[in-house]
């Protein structure tokens, strides 16, 4: 397919985000780079800060990138309005979200569909060497790419974003970056396994260091890596931050990492602490063995707990994250959840909307033949606006609490964790029916933590 360029210039190609969890779009600068590298002219568009811009609607090319669930379906309105009010544009849709949902997008006239490794694929189309409809990165063959440094001029500045809340009320410019991307590990409930299915590919150190340097001139204090484990190539990670904080010492950076990682690297945390990471999160998911075993998470309770002691005896800030509301969730299941939290003093390091969260199920998910299995009935045809294959617990009072706490949680983003955690706690418990009965008081915060002031997650 080769474009042919409605002005008079070179081909003109639109990037347009809607939501990358209240970050400067990671997913606009790095193409922007391949593509201004290709003599491409380039419009950047972040919808998260910015109006739609009218330049977009007179590009040859507009490229969505939808990285995660939420973006997606805030994407799904716009790219119908941008078919409708740009006929001549082509349409792209690339990051894991657009390879998992392309069918869906091509019926809103999407033509081109990219997955993980899109940035040779986005240059090819604008250049007019792309062929195929559906790349190869949307079904799982993930390309090893010649990473280039990110440009974000055009982009709002970072103080536009989300920012870092330190414990001392200061806060902190950040900024966001990738080491490394895919993952090796085959979480059966993640939206990377059926685009990456295994596979990962390291970001050259002086790549990244450059990505961090231009986001310090910019004003960052703190980067957050948004690798989606920043242990899978244990090597890389460390002597990267030893790097970048041997040039930049003042700067703090948080990174996620599962737990199977941190108990196995465990002696390389002291490094994470001492080189400025300010908290680590990390995908706990469940405290119950046989949902994280259905999950394939590669770790256990115990492991959880001992992850939680090793984290607070070198001084280094967890940050655990949860999928609270399964289908094998029960309400004692999700009330012991609170009280493994309360128990080990993590109520200052869950942020509440942790606290809410349901198992999503999106299209080509590893859990659909095992929730079909165990709870067909159960388990909705696909929704093309949830995006997602939407299930109802056997027991509804599972799903009327998980709805309750969701309302809770939305009404009050800004009011402290242990309040919030308190009124959980009252609402769990009311539909346990032990509402009234003695219970472990909620522990008064050690200290409250640094966490980014983003509420939302997926
Ligand atoms: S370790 Fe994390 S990123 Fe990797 S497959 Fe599991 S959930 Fe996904």
């Amino acid at each position: 397919m080769t474009f042919v360029s409605q002005g008079n210039g070179p081909t003109r190609v639109s990037l347009v985000a809607t939501y990358e969890l209240g970050r400067q779009p990671f997913g606009i600068a790095s193409p922007a780079a391949w593509l201004k590298e290709a003599g491409v002219e380039v419009i950047t568009n972040d919808l998260s800060r910015q109006e739609l811009r009218p330049e977009v609607l007179n590009s040859d090319l507009i490229a969505f990138h939808l990285p995660m669930h939420t973006a997606t379906r805030l994407a799904l309105p716009v790219i119908r309005r941008v078919r409708a009010l740009a006929p001549r544009a082509r349409l792209c849709a690339y990051g894991l979200y657009a390879g998992l949902n392309a069918a869906v997008l091509r019926d809103l006239g999407v033509e081109y569909v990219l997955g993980g490794e899109f940035e040779g694929e986005l240059v090819k189309l604008a250049c007019g060497h792309g062929g195929r409809k559906t790349a190869s990165s949307a079904e799982g063959i993930q390309p090893r790419l010649r990473f280039r440094v990110p440009d974000r001029t055009g982009l709002p500045g970072l103080e536009k974003y989300a920012s870092l809340q330190m414990p001392c009320g200061d806060r902190r410019v950040v900024g966001y970056t990738e080491a490394s991307r895919g993952c090796k590990h085959r979480c059966r409930h993640c939206p990377i396994v059926p685009i990456y299915d295994g596979q990962f590919r390291v970001v050259p150190r002086e790549v990244v260091i450059a990505d961090i340097r231009s986001q310090v001139e910019a004003g960052a204090q703190h980067i957050t890596f948004g690798d989606p484990d920043f242990f899978n190539g244990i090597g890389h990670a460390i002597n990267l931050v030893r790097e970048v904080n041997e040039e930049f010492p003042e700067l703090t950076y948080d990174v996620t990492i599962k737990v199977e990682h941190l108990r196995r690297y465990e002696d390389k945390l002291n490094i994470l602490r001492d080189t400025g990471c300010v908290f680590v999160v990390s995908a706990v998911e469940s405290i119950d063995d046989d949902v994280l075993m259905k999950l394939e998470k590669g770790h256990t309770e115990a492991d959880f707990e001992q992850v939680v002691s090793l984290c607070r005896e070198i001084g280094l800030t967890l940050s655990p994250t949860f999928i609270p509301f399964t289908p094998w969730t029960t309400l004692r299941d999700y009330f012991e959840l609170l009280q493994t939290i309360d128990r080990l003093e993590l109520v200052e390091q869950v942020s509440p909307v942790q606290l809410t969260l349901r198992l999503l199920i999106p299209e080509r998910s590893q859990l659909l033949d095992l929730i079909a299995n165990d709870f067909g009935a159960w388990l909705s045809p696909f929704d093309r606006e949830r995006l997602v294959y939407p299930w109802r617990h056997l027991d509804a009072r599972v799903d009327r609490l998980q709805e309750g706490v969701t309302e809770l949680v939305g009404k009050q983003l800004n009011i402290a964790r242990t309040q919030m955690f308190e009124q959980i706690w009252k609402l769990a418990a009311c539909e346990l029916g032990e509402f009234g009965q003695p219970r472990t008081p909620v522990t008064p915060s050690r200290a409250t933590v640094a966490y980014l002031n983003e509420p939302w997650y997926c």
